[in-house]
């Protein structure tokens, strides 16, 4: 196994290089903590999705894992779909220089505003996760004169073995139709004049790492397909939505590739001729990004040791949330004479006992080296934000020897600037 899950990060006389830029320098042009992705590295995340096929597959991004709009415009350029869960998700990728019709708004909870936004830009689908939803579509879609393109999410209960808290196609969960419903909630959309029936769709998870719930899940699906058609009711989508998952420690998932081909070959059994679609968000972009982080101070206990550095849970919330483990490297190696490795509890500034980024870690650091978090390009700065009044971390796109600044830091004024105080 190559020792960082990011491609394109290697080690060059001691110290950290990202395609051809050192970020020792980078954490000393532009500050810290800092995102740094890999344009080379979310290229490559693209290219392990397209797979030759019989009929169109498209690839949605899911634009929570990293909406900025650098990111947004590359995969926009690559021909991308999009998956997105709000109004201003959808704002962002037309921002980015998309088209709506490569749009699919997701979510349980799409307000008449969001709906009347998305119906009149034109958005590809509506992925529908209730029949109160449905309800409120039709009148919406009506009052516009329009017919609002849907497909209903199917909750297929089936255990994504992931963690609780990124579960979503349990019977328990939150999203979704039950897949007992799904016939008889089809047949009240098929009622509705205000809705075009064109898909069906599931999400059952993120951080997946085996290709059998998927396969569990598809078997199900397909199964509603048929009876759909029995009934009368026709498609031209399947969309079996993202999670596939990375590795940030030892995962080995399933390649893209496998699992398009494991769906592609479960259609082709099936007789079906609808086209594909997956949602995929992590794989796109978690090994194609990272965080630097300076040491701001060592602090030895009797009970353990702290590094802390000067990136908190405000700016990286992925480990505090939900116990996610990272790998943290030092970006430059010391002599192992010079300093000695220890065990440290890598935290930060923010006033919280559960802000960390690592735990019980080795490394040979010192006060003021800067520490990449790796696979940071997915879930952290989407979920960044200024708790504690600290400013959100600038973004870097690096593609080959070129640095493109993509987010500013934030200012101390932009920090208030929408506030008022009362005259
Ligand atoms: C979050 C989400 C995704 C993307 O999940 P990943 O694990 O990042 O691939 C896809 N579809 C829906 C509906 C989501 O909510």
């Amino acid at each position: 196994m190559t020792p960082y899950p990011i491609t394109t990060l290697r080690r060059e006389n001691q110290t950290l290089v990202l395609e051809n830029v050192g970020l020792k320098k980078l954490a000393a042009d532009y500050g810290t903590p800092l995102y740094v992705y890999s344009k080379a590295a979310l290229s490559e995340a693209w290219q392990a999705w397209q797979v030759p096929a019989d009929r169109p597959i498209h690839i949605c991004y899911a634009v929570k894992a990293n909406s900025n709009i650098a990111i947004l415009n590359f995969f926009a350029r690559q021909g991308a779909f999009f998956d997105t869960v709000s109004q201003g998700e959808i704002a962002r990728v037309l921002a980015a220089g998309a088209p709506a019709h490569r749009v699919v708004f997701s979510g349980v909870a799409k307000s008449v505003k969001e709906i009347e936004f998305a119906l009149n830009e034109g958005i590809h689908c509506f992925n529908v996760e209730s029949l109160a939803e449905l309800d409120r579509l039709h009148a919406v879609a009506t009052r516009l004169g329009k017919r609002a393109p849907i497909s209903l999410r199917i909750n297929p209960d089936v255990d994504a073995k992931t963690h609780p808290y990124i579960s979503t196609g349990l019977k328990e969960n939150k999203f979704g139709i039950d897949h007992t419903e799904a016939l008889a909630a089809y047949q009240y959309a098929a009622s509705l004049s205000g809705l075009n029936i064109i898909g069906i769709d599931y999400h059952i998870g993120s951080q997946l790492t085996s290709l059998t719930p998927y396969l569990d899940a598809q078997n199900r699906l397909f199964g509603l397909v048929k009876q759909l058609a029995e009934h009368g009711i026709t498609l031209e989508h399947i969309d079996l939505g993202g999670g596939l998952g990375v590795r940030y420690r030892d995962e080995v998932p399933p390649t893209a590739a496998s699992l398009v081909e494991q769906a592609l070959n479960g259609l082709r059994e099936a007789g079906f001729n609808h086209a594909l679609m997956f949602e995929p968000g992590r794989s796109l972009v978690a090994n194609a990004g990272l965080m630097l982080t300076e040491v701001e101070y060592l602090k030895p206990t009797q009970h353990k040791n702290f590094a802390i550095v000067d990136a908190g849970m405000n700016d990286l919330i992925r480990p505090a949330l939900y116990e996610a483990w990272m790998q943290v490297v030092n970006i430059d190696e010391h002599d192992a004479s010079a300093v000695a490795a220890q065990h440290y509890d890598v935290v930060g500034p923010v006033c919280e006992s559960t802000d960390w980024l690592a735990k019980d870690r080795e490394l040979a650091v010192q006060a003021g080296d800067v520490l990449a978090v790796l696979s940071a390009g997915a879930y952290c700065m989407t979920m960044a934000s200024n708790y504690n009044s600290r400013q959100r971390p600038a973004e870097l796109l690096v593609d080959g020897s070129t640095v493109h600044v993509i987010r500013e830091r934030d200012t101390l004024a932009s920090l208030w600037a929408d506030e008022r105080i009362p005259e």
